[in-house]
């Protein structure tokens, strides 16, 4: 008989940092979301080849207290969740406690932070998980974590990697992402020293989407609003005119979350049935917002998908929100002459 034992708690992080930690996007994703869940108005992103060499966050949020980078980066440990009936309402990004851990499990990192209204901050260096020590260090308010070449002790993984431009371009996504999710944060981004976007963080969807789709998708762009029950959908849509395009710039962004959905693709591509090219798509940014407790994100470790607790009532009110837009825009159909 083979014998049964638990799992060595180093190869066990490895194996968890599999899930969480797939590609440098993967990165930039979970400390995007730690620097909004710390209540930042600013966050700049930083990469270097793709993210897969250098990959640097750092944000004004409320920092870590010194005592507490280490505790940071153990697996389940989150300042987010206390109580197993908290999870049936999350209000922040992240709550699962594993991203910090998953990270630093396969790469080297360095975290500099200082808490808002310390004196001081501290930094901390680990390597492959393990931590060094904590030392006291001058460094603005907020957080920057510095992520250095990941996957160099899981070669396996690092075989999968795409090209420096692949994995670039997928950080430059989830970075999009995060900056039409949230355009009352401003967020850069800067590509091998170029900067590749900069959103104004003034509040307004419209400047975000300019800054971070371009002038051109920005103009071709419909303002939507509209809601079913408790149900509110807000943000911008393409306009038919335009013949259509991919669905590569259908962004849907649930109670502020980026998510990917077939059922709000079918909602959005329903509205315009008969009004685009065959075979061109609509697009939009639009933000869904609905009671927390009536959506599940806790589906995947990646939470790019959700499940809604009422599929038809969300399909609703996204399809007849943006249909009813169009079918306002239009002229309408002259009417028989009476004999
Ligand atoms: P989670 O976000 O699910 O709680 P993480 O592993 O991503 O788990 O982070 C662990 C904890 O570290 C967070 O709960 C938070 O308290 C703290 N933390 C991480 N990143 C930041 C940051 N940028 N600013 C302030 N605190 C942070
Ligand atoms: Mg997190």
């Amino acid at each position: 008989m083979p014998t049964i034992q638990c799992l060595d708690p180093h190869i066990a992080d490895l194996i968890a940092a599999g899930e969480v930690v797939e590609r440098p996007a993967s990165v930039a994703k979970e400390l995007l979301e730690n620097a909004l869940d710390a209540g930042a108005s600013a966050i700049s992103v930083e990469v270097q080849h793709g993210g897969l060499t250098y990959l640097r966050i750092t944000d004004n949020g409320c920092g870590i207290a010194p005592g507490q980078l280490p505790t940071a980066f153990l697996r389940h440990a989150t300042s987010k969740l206390r109580r197993a009936e908290d999870l049936a309402a999350i209000g922040t990004l992240g709550f699962r406690g594993e991203a910090l851990a998953a990270i630093a499990a396969v790469s080297r990192v360095d975290i500099f932070s200082r808490e808002r209204g310390a004196d001081r901050g501290a930094s901390l260096h680990l390597e492959g998980g393990v931590p060094g020590e904590v030392t006291e260090t001058g460094c603005p308010e907020g957080t920057t974590i510095c992520v250095r070449d990941l996957f160099f002790n899981t070669p396996a993984r690092m075989k999968f990697m795409k090209k420096d431009s692949a994995e670039g371009t997928a950080v430059t996504g989830v970075v999009t992402h995060l900056a039409l999710s949230h355009p009352e944060v401003s967020v850069k981004l800067i590509r091998d020293g170029v900067e590749v976007l900069h959103t104004p963080g003034d509040g307004q969807l419209r400047s975000a989407v300019y800054a971070a789709l371009g002038r051109d998708f920005a103009l071709g762009l419909l303002p939507v609003s509209g809601c079913g029950g408790d149900i509110s959908v807000e943000g911008f849509v393409t306009k038919p005119l335009n013949g259509g395009g991919t669905r590569a710039r259908q962004l849907f962004f649930v109670n502020g979350r980026f998510v990917r959905s077939q059922l709000l693709t079918a909602a959005l591509e329903e509205a315009y049935r008969n009004r685009l090219l065959k075979g061109k798509f609509p697009g939009c940014v639009l933000h869904i917002t609905l009671p927390k407790s009536t959506v599940d994100v806790n589906v995947h470790p990646a939470k790019t998908v959700v499940k809604f607790q009422n599929e038809r009532a969300v399909f609703d009110a996204v399809h007849y929100t943006v249909k009813d837009l169009l079918t306002a825009g239009e002229t309408p159909a002259p009417k028989p002459v009476q004999q």
